[in-house]
């Protein structure tokens, strides 16, 4: 019989453990492999010299490696770097990595579009293509790390990583969960809980089960400080009002990794921009722990918003921080840690269709 073979990168250590298993493998082999499949980026099983020759020949018939390809390569005077993947099917994902002096930051994408459809976001705007597999996730670390090789000291270059790219982490959770179970297993990425980070909209079930099964430093998109605001703004806001993601929030605080949540919040003239605004997310932040992070609103074709001045956005800025608050505003240009992530959604449609077209003019 010809059967598939089985993509290694979906499966975190567990899920390999069980596959050897199935193949009358032990434990201690799969571990093995991990190591050589995300610590080595290894493809070849051939090339997995401490893996016993029978195994390697067995798992080169039925299993593979396989990241997803990337589309383009691009560096920007800042040192930013961003990949558009491909992900079959004309779909395609944008991964950025953000260097800084003593950290690098890598922007991953969880959905080939998003189907929740915020007001400001140009992902929302493409609709919800299909979510990921764990091994498209987990993909562009892997990819990252292989890409961008080591520093000098042959230190990994990827010390934290942001799902703010393309979609709702939360609404692809079994898929993300792998991922991040990957990022954080000392046999593959080794990273602590407090360098991984998930952005959601504010699906609150899927929170909690987030802060149950694997909780990582989490970051809450806002937007709105009331409900007839967010509800516009961000719509899943209709389904789990602000009263009830304020509570999962602090739910979450209970087992997260750091003691605060980060309020995303996108500035939209004239819209969500204040100084009522402002004091309203004072009072919020006086039921949650939380730091806001500003991130001046990235425009796009056909969008009607339009980013706050930068007077507003440091007036806005300055209410917070009196309140004694910590309020960080984005920078706007790719040299920041979050400036990439907050550009990415404004320009994945145009680079996606773009590219899009390139590939299928080329068939
Ligand atoms: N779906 C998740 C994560 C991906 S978006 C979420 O919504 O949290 C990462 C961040 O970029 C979110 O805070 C999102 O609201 C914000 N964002 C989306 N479109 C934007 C735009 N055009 N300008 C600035 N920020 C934007
Ligand atoms: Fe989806 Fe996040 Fe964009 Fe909202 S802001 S449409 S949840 S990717």
């Amino acid at each position: 019989m010809n059967t598939k073979p089985v993509n290694l990168l979906d499966y975190d250590v567990d899920a390999l453990v069980d596959w050897f298993a199935a193949q009358g493998e032990k434990p201690f082999r799969a571990r093995q492999v991990m190591r050589w499949l995300h610590r080595e980026g290894c493809t070849d099983f051939g090339a997995m010299t401490n893996v016993a020759k029978s195994l390697r020949a067995r798992l080169s018939e039925i299993a593979c490696v396989t990241p997803p390809t990337p589309i383009s390569d691009k560096v920007s005077s800042d040192g930013t770097r961003k990949w558009l993947l491909d992900v079959g099917s004309g779909n395609a994902v944008e991964t950025v990595f953000i260097p800084e002096v003593r950290r690098g930051t890598l922007c991953v994408s969880s959905q080939a579009g998003c189907a929740l459809d915020c007001a400001f976001c140009s992902t929302g705007k493409q609709g919800f293509n299909r979510n990921l597999s764990a091994a498209e996730i987990i993909g562009q670390l892997w990819l990252a790390n292989r890409l961008l090789g080591g520093d000098a000291d042959g230190e990994r270059v990827v010390s934290n990583v942001v799902m703010m790219g393309m979609g709702e982490p939360l609404a692809n959770f079994d898929n993300v969960v792998t991922a991040l179970r990957l990022m954080l297993d000392d046999h593959a990425y080794g990273l602590s809980r407090r360098r991984v980070t998930v952005s959601t909209s504010g699906i609150v079930p899927a929170m909690d089960r987030l802060r149950d099964e694997c909780p990582v430093a989490l970051a809450v998109s806002l937007h709105a400080a009331n409900d007839a605001l967010r509800d516009r703004l961000v719509p899943i806001n209709t389904k789990y009002p602000l009263k009830d993601l304020l509570a999962a929030c602090n739910r979450y605080l209970d087992r997260a990794p750091r003691d605060f949540v980060t309020f995303e919040y996108v500035m939209l003239d004239g819209v969500n921009d204040s100084e009522r605004d402002a004091r309203d997310l004072v009072a919020i932040a006086r039921e949650v722990s939380c730091k806001y992070n500003l991130i001046p609103f990235n425009p796009f074709p056909g969008s009607p918003f339009r980013r706050s001045p930068a007077e507003r956005i440091r007036r806005f800025a300055s209410i917070l921080a009196e309140a004694g608050i910590v309020a960080t505003t984005r920078k706007t240009r790719g040299d920041d840690v979050d400036a990439a992530c907050g550009q990415l959604a404004g320009k994945v449609l145009d680079k996606t269709r773009r590219t899009v077209r390139l590939v299928e003019d080329t068939r």
